[in-house]
């Protein structure tokens, strides 16, 4: 334990005041009849267990995606549900493959587990390189849009990747897909090696209820069933359940409030370029961005001293790079506002040099 290095999530001030982009929840928050579905739930029911199975949940979400509630699997926020599969799917002797630039829990999850892995890098575009992963492997995870660049694949070459590969478990994790990627769910049918994980933390607002998924063919959900069941029979409990269910229910506010993000995100770009950003196409409610001057980690901490967070990695390749998460308007506008003043104060002292 002593050699972990565990995951280190953005942080989450106790000051209201704190305009917060670095964790990419949704500004909108969940939909009014998700949080009347709490309250209706808060009773004396709560002296009794849940449902272990989750099976209302379940069935509701098979019907939402034409599959069968066997294809559903349901975890405490997509991060656990991560973690059975890397704790129940992944162990094998050759190393599970994903990109350079990935979700930081992966490598996490394998330590964890003692999982070998190998990273495969992505291109100089971000862009990830599908033949370098046909190769012998324990299994292969990548985000689609992809985490923190926000690029999103095409369909046709993840099914390609997953023909390449049918001996091994491909994991599509599409935490952001609901901001404009294309879901690989519908390939559940023809594949029987593809898991997709979602989540109701980004595009549902419910990051505070940890409610995640993961859809694929039945003997793959099986073995995640007795992972769970071998760890915590109850990760749901009643009042995530009627959340998760009324959520799910009400994809005229999902679609309402995700357009509204992509609306904004739009206008964030064209800001962001005007005052020097490069800006990687994203399909996610985060941008992610390098400034051609001045370093990331500097307007960061000039950010942070103005109250408005984002997220910045110590990590190679992309220390120069800032995760923008797409506020409301009126965010965005204090963002643009501190960006304009803090790189003209930096010109200044440069040429005062
Ligand atoms: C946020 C995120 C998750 C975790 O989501 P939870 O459901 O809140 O645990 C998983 N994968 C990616 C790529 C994410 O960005």
């Amino acid at each position: 334990m002593r050699a972990l290095t565990p995951y280190v999530p953005g942080e989450q001030p106790r000051d209201p005041d704190v305009i917060k982009l670095n964790t990419n929840e949704n500004p909108y928050g969940p939909s009014p009849k998700v949080l009347s579905a709490i309250r209706a739930e808060v009773n004396d029911a709560l002296r009794l267990y849940p449902d272990p199975n989750t099976s209302q949940l379940k069935s509701i979400l098979a019907e939402v995606h034409s599959i069968s509630p066997d294809q559903v699997f349901v975890g405490n926020g997509s991060d656990e549900v991560l973690a059975h599969i890397f704790h129940g799917l992944l162990q094998h002797d050759e190393p599970v493959l994903f990109p350079d630039i990935a979700y930081s829990f992966y490598p996490v999850y394998c330590r964890l587990y003692d999982i070998a892995y190998e990273t495969i890098p992505l291109d100089v575009k971000f862009g990830i390189n599908f033949d370098a992963y046909n190769r012998p492997n324990g299994g292969i995870i990548f985000s689609n849009p992809n985490a923190p660049t926000g690029r999103g694949l095409k369909l046709d070459s993840i099914e390609e990747l997953l023909a390449h590969n049918s001996d091994s478990v491909v994991i599509v994790d599409e935490a952001y897909v609901a901001f404009g990627g294309e879901s690989a769910i519908g390939l559940t049918e023809k594949f029987k090696n593809l898991l997709v994980v979602q989540t109701l933390s980004k595009s549902h607002g419910l990051a505070g209820l940890r409610v995640g998924f993961a859809f694929g063919h039945p003997t793959l959900i099986e073995a995640l069933e007795r992972v769970k069941n071998s760890f915590n029979s109850y990760p749901l409990d009643r009042l995530a359940i009627a959340g998760a269910v009324a959520a799910i229910q009400d994809p005229e506010y999902l679609d309402k409030t995700c357009k509204q993000v992509v609306a904004t995100r739009k206008r964030l770009v064209s800001e962001l370029e005007r005052l020097k950003f490069e800006v990687l196409p994203s399909q996610a409610n985060f941008v992610f961005v390098t400034h051609l001057r001045n370093a990331a980690e500097d307007i960061s901490h000039a950010l942070r001293d103005r109250s408005i967070f984002v997220r910045h990695f110590d990590q190679a390749r992309i220390a120069d790079y800032l995760r923008i998460t797409v506020g409301k308007d009126d965010e965005i506008n204090a963002l643009i506002n501190a960006l304009q003043e803090i790189l003209a104060e930096t010109e200044q002292r440069d040429l005062g040099k």
